[in-house]
């Protein structure tokens, strides 16, 4: 997985470009407002016309010269009624951007001494902006696959899918090789659930590769070519039939959950699995990821969702 330790020079984001480019909170404030107002804050809604701005003195708003009606550039965007400074925001996505396996929110306490709860929060508002819901993936060579995450297997259970009640979450992933992935988490993976997921998911006339699974007995019946390895028979890989790719992934998120995170909340593995998607669909970029990710961090949100973050009561990252 690790083939490219050193990223080239020109994806290379460092600590000290972030510090250069962000020395300070008026920094990252000004780049939002570039974000926002690429020609500058020139119209007052309470004039309604074109007028010129201030910045008003110690606060993160400009206002209308004539009527003094006020714009912050932070509103309907997940720094708003965030008493966390601006800066420990963009640091944060920077770190989540630029670490391959993820960074926890103890982590982020540690370095910064904000508290638990308010590293968490942090990070669960970043990962929300994460998610590709549009994202449909294409080719010759699609793999998808189901994989189970959660506690680990008690003794003398099972190898293999849990049966109905185990506390193990399901989630499907599809992934083209050499190109981008989607992982989501789903109720089960009965043959309707990993059906559904596929059409909503993959284009026609993809060629999807899986293994011997009946789930999967009805792609081709939906417009698929249909590959498939016969694990049971302890065969992985039958020259370009395999689903390495996909394992390759789970392979990865799973070892950062345990590493990073140790474990994460089923009702918050979505989120991960979002920042790990991100992440894997943008690995030419090396850090310049963290550009993405501001990117969508400067443009206003869904208002429930910032309200619902807020309300959110952080779930320690420890084994559900
Ligand atoms: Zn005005």
């Amino acid at each position: 997985m690790n083939r490219r330790q050193t990223i080239p020079k020109h994806l290379r984001y460092t600590v000290e470009d972030f510090n250069r480019q962000f020395p300070s909170d008026d920094a990252c404030l000004e780049h939002l407002k570039e974000q926002r107002f690429p020609s500058g804050i020139a119209y007052c809604e309470k004039c309604r016309k074109q007028q010129k701005h201030h910045r008003v003195h110690g606060r993160p708003v400009w206002a209308c010269d004539v009527c003094l009606n006020q714009i912050s550039p932070m509103a309907g965007t997940i720094f708003e009624h965030s008493s966390t400074s601006l800066r420990l925001w963009f640091y944060s996505m920077y770190l989540m951007a630029s670490t391959r396996c993820g960074i926890s929110a103890k982590q982020i306490q540690r370095e910064t001494g904000v508290t638990y709860k308010t590293a968490w929060r942090m990070f669960r508002q970043i990962r929300s902006l994460l998610s590709e819901p549009d994202m449909q993936l294409e080719g010759e060579a699609v793999e998808m696959d189901e994989s189970y995450f959660g506690p680990k297997r008690k003794r003398g259970e099972k190898k293999g899918r849990p049966s109905a009640g185990s506390s193990k979450q399901c989630v499907v992933g599809i992934v083209e090789r050499k190109g981008r992935v989607v992982a989501m988490t789903s109720e089960n993976a009965t043959k309707q659930k990993l059906m559904s997921i596929a059409t909503e998911r993959i284009l026609p006339k993809s060629t999807v590769f899986t293994d011997e699974w009946a789930g999967y007995n009805d792609l081709e019946k939906a417009g698929y070519t249909h590959k498939r390895i016969p694990h049971q028979e302890k065969v992985y890989v039958a020259g370009d039939i395999h689903t390495q790719t996909i394992e390759g992934f789970w392979a990865l998120v799973k070892s950062g959950i345990r590493g990073v995170y140790h474990s994460v909340g089923k009702n918050y593995l979505q989120t991960y699995l979002d920042e790990y998607s991100f992440r894997y669909n943008r690995r030419d970029k090396g850090n310049l990821i963290f550009n993405d990710v501001l990117k969508r961090a400067c443009e206003p949100l869904d208002a429930p969702l910032v309200a619902e973050c807020r309300e959110m009561t952080p779930s320690p990252e420890v084994p559900f």
